[in-house]
């Protein structure tokens, strides 16, 4: 039984792969800035070092070794480039980025004691084409990839594979959120995806699923798009 962590697993995309993975047989403990009344959903704002490491400490005296990272916990900033104010910037940056330096850099010694690891970071689509309005997110999630590929070369070596699933348009609460606000129209959305629906938490669950898995071991350094196939 492999133990798995997967950050901002109290919603959305990360609650779904959460799921999925106790589904494939996994042990998965959440991190998740909400908290929640479930004894392996973990309170963290990712962004403190110090609450991440507790989080995790507490996560391996509960399951032991984690060898499966999942990071997905993010945010979004909806504003014109012009009226960012630089803390706007550094919370988005801070949240998408930061966050996962710090999961990771926490969670490495577990894989690389036991040869074996497996980390996926959900970063946008948005970093393929950019996105108005959205600067700070796509700037740190374009980091993410950038992250993600580095590491795969570093950390290959040391049997941990590290790919990154880029979403395109997925029905959670933020996507929603960003609806309300007008900042997305679903519809038009959905018209402009080749495969006309939108997604569901279950698509990106599915890829992290198997990128987690034994099988996908001679994939690493990857950025698996999915999302319709919009933005590829
Ligand atoms: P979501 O429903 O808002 O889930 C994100 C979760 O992360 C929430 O539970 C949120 O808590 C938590 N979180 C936020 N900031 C955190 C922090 N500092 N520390 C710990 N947890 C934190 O959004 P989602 O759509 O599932 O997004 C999941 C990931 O997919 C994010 O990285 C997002 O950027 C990415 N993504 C989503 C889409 C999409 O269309 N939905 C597209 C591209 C990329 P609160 O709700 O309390 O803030």
């Amino acid at each position: 039984m492999k133990n798995a962590v997967v950050t901002g697993g109290g919603s959305g995309i990360g609650l779904a792969v959460a799921q999925r993975l106790r589904a494939d047989g996994m042990h998965v403990a959440t991190i998740d800035i909400a908290s929640s009344d479930d004894e392996f959903a973990h309170t963290a704002d990712v962004t403190d070092r110090a609450a991440v490491e507790a989080a995790f400490a507490a996560i391996r005296s509960q399951l032991g070794p984690v060898t499966v990272l999942v990071n997905a916990a993010g945010q979004e900033k909806f504003k014109r480039f012009a009226d960012l104010k630089f803390e706007d910037w550094q919370r988005i940056i801070d949240v998408n980025l930061n966050g996962v330096f710090h999961c990771i850099q926490t969670v490495l010694p577990d894989m690389v004691e036991a040869g074996w690891g497996r980390i996926v970071n959900i970063s946008s689509s948005s970093t393929h084409s950019g996105q108005p309005f959205m600067s700070s997110y796509v700037a740190a999630k374009s980091a993410v990839n950038g992250l993600t590929k580095s590491l795969a070369l570093e950390y290959g070596p040391s049997g941990i594979t590290v790919n990154a699933v880029p979403p395109g348009f997925i029905d959670t609460p933020m996507l929603r959120k960003s609806e309300e606000r007008g900042y997305l129209a679903v519809q038009q959305s959905i018209d402009s995806t080749p495969v006309r629906r939108i997604g569901r938490p279950e698509d990106i669950a599915a890829a992290c699923a198997f990128l987690v898995s034994e099988e996908a071991g001679y994939i690493t350094g990857q950025i698996l798009g999915v999302n319709g196939g919009r933005n590829t």
